[in-house]
């Protein structure tokens, strides 16, 4: 008698059908004539690593062969029938089948956890194999060609937000990491320190959530808008969303080390500290870089991707892209300590003249105030130009309540600037390389929807999202600033008002500011119907030819904002993302 059992899936399975009542009955059921009774079981066991990209797909099979002969004596030669005599020769089949099956099941076993030594024995030697090929194809210099690869599928430059979740989420898929940070430590900067609600629930797709937690991180529920000593709250509508979701506000440099660090978990992954100073190409394709090591050692490193996440100040993206960068303004950012903002949880945003303030607490005792100072010069802070600047001409536009926090915290010195910069996304597509972060890409951070964007854009298709949160910070910045053009005064004024009527008018525009709603349909709808809103201000209840003449510049103004902008993205990639060829042109064949 033979007997096959094959099965694809998982030894359990194969456990299950080994043991099932059909087998054992089918084994006692069988007629035997043979005083030799051989029972074959075959397993195929196709094992697969997990979610793990086809480059690295390595599927073993073990083939596992059975054979368990069993030698039954039969006294009986008469080959006689009768049932009593079958009885005990019965018995003897139950023992012997019992028997094969503990013995099968206990070399499965045994089988089952040498293989899974075996695994965790490789796993083990392939981190290390990519630890010391990173360390050998970096000390090999200029000779080393892409097929000697470093061991590495993807270089990421930069671990800031992008790099760093970017890092997080290859290294989870299985891919072998090798990224490279110029400064390892904790970041202390005046960026990225506020994650809007659609950033957050990006962040739990990607695992990522853990790294706000234990950071003192506060939770934002919406904004509040201030304007002339008027005030309107405008709460996110997360009433679909679980409880945990909101926006969330910390030291930018606390959730970045977070995200670091999860990132560094991973045994593929591979976190060096060390300066790219070039990216090595051959041929037009990106091979991989070379990069000043922490101990000045200048070394070469080598993979099929490198992705470069170095910032609004990125030094590479001039091979990758046509940067054309513009500085509208700068952030002057402050401190305030053990204040109570006017809105518990909430952003702050005063559309003071000449352009907005923002406040939003970074942890249980401090509040973030960022003022925003338009043009490229700015007052000098050593001078105490500076500090002048912050006490006579913004302090009086801060609401009272936390004026004296201000006006401490100017005093107290530690006043920090920043450029914001805007560049819209131009990419030359080049084999080997792609560019992220605010190095491929920079809008006005006034919403702060940056972060939220960048954990957005390597998840899921970039446009419309992007060009959404663009679009919407552009305009947004030039509708809340002072304008001495009474167009701009009033369509400022009806951007407010709109806002305050809640229901659809608040809910639709906040929707699109905290990343929840990417509908860039819907954020033209909204901005022109602020300034229809705005126009029907004008004209009613008596329109008069010149409240008319402003009505009609308010709607050219608005256009004026928003199609520029609208342009710069691409209306294609933001209308129609779907007509838009693959910006990533396959490498030349050889
Ligand atoms: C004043 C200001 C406030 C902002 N506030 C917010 C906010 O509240 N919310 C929000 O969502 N966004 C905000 N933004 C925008 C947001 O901070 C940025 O978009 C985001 O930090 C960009 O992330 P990134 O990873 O691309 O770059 P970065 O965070 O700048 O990271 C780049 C990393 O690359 C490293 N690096 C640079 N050059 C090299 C090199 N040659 N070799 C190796 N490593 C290198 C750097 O050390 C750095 O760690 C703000 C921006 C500004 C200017």
């Amino acid at each position: 008698m033979q007997l096959l059992v094959a099965t694809t899936r998982s030894t359990n399975s194969f456990y299950k059908t080994l043991l099932s009542p059909p087998l054992t009955t089918a084994l006692l059921s069988s007629p035997h004539n043979n005083n030799k009774s051989t029972i074959t079981i075959s397993s195929c066991i196709s094992r697969r690593r997990r979610s793990r990209p086809s480059i690295f797909l390595s599927s073993e099979s073990h083939c596992l062969n059975l054979e368990i002969t069993t030698n039954i004596n039969n006294n009986n030669n008469n080959n006689n029938n009768n049932e009593k005599k079958m009885s005990p020769f019965l018995d003897q089949y139950i023992v012997a089948t019992l028997f094969a099956s503990l013995f099968g099941f206990i070399f499965l076993f045994v089988l089952r956890r040498n293989n899974n030594n075996k695994k965790l024995k490789k796993d083990a030697e392939d981190n290390n194999k990519i630890q010391s090929n990173i360390v050998q194809s970096s000390i090999s210099t200029g000779d080393s060609s892409p097929e000697i690869a470093s061991g590495v599928d993807v270089i990421v430059v930069g671990a800031g937000v992008a790099g760093a979740a970017l890092a997080h989420t290859l290294g989870k898929e299985g891919r072998r990491v090798h990224v490279i940070e110029r400064d390892l430590t904790e970041p202390d900067r005046i960026v990225g320190e506020l994650l809007q609600p659609g950033g957050y629930l990006k962040l739990v797709e990607l695992g990522l959530e853990d790294c706000v937690e234990g950071i003192d991180a506060q939770r934002v529920l919406g904004y509040a808008l201030f304007k002339d000593g008027k005030n309107t709250r405008l709460s996110y509508p997360l009433e679909k969303f679980h409880s945990d979701v909101a926006g969330r506000s910390f030291h930018n440099g606390r959730f970045i080390q977070r995200m670091r660090d999860k990132a560094a978990t991973l045994p593929n992954v591979c976190l060096e500290q060390g300066t790219v100073t070039s990216l090595l190409e051959e041929n037009g394709t990106i091979k991989g870089v070379q990069y000043k090591t922490k101990d000045g050692r200048e070394l070469r490193t080598y993979a099929p991707l490198t992705i470069v996440c170095d910032g609004c100040f990125s030094n590479l993206r001039r091979s990758l892209c046509k940067p054309k960068v513009e500085v509208p303004s700068s952030f002057v950012g402050l401190v305030l300590e053990n204040c109570q903002l006017p809105f518990a949880n909430h952003g702050h945003v005063i559309l003071a003249d000449p352009s907005p303030i923002l406040f939003y607490p970074i942890s249980s005792t401090e509040v973030r105030c960022l003022v925003d100072v338009p043009g490229q010069k700015l007052p000098s802070v050593a001078s105490g130009e500076m500090a002048n600047h912050l006490k006579t001409i913004v302090a009086p536009q801060v609401p009272p309540e936390i004026r004296d926090s201000f006006i401490a915290a100017v005093d107290k010195g530690n006043i920090r600037t920043m450029p914001n910069r805007s560049m819209p996304a131009d990419p030359q597509p080049t084999p080997g390389a792609l560019l992220m972060g605010d190095a491929f890409n920079m809008r006005h951070p006034l919403t702060g929807a940056c972060l939220s964007k960048y954990l957005e854009s390597f998840y899921t298709l970039r446009k419309p999202v992007a060009s959404t949160i663009n679009t919407l910070a552009g305009a947004l910045y030039k509708v809340f600033s002072s304008s001495p053009d009474q167009a701009r005064k009033e369509m400022r004024q009806a951007c407010f008002d709109y806002l305050s009527l809640g229901g659809v008018f608040s809910n639709g525009p906040v929707s699109l500011l905290s990343g929840l709603n990417p509908r860039p349909l819907s954020l033209v709808l909204h901005f022109f119907a602020v300034a229809i809103y705005g126009v029907g201000r004008l004209l009613l209840p008596f329109p008069s030819p010149k409240r008319m003449w402003v009505g009609a510049r308010l709607i050219s103004s608005a256009s004026g904002i928003i199609f520029p902008i609208i342009k710069a993205e691409g209306v294609r990639q933001m209308f129609f993302p779907a007509t838009v060829p693959a910006i990533y042109r396959a490498p030349p064949v050889d």
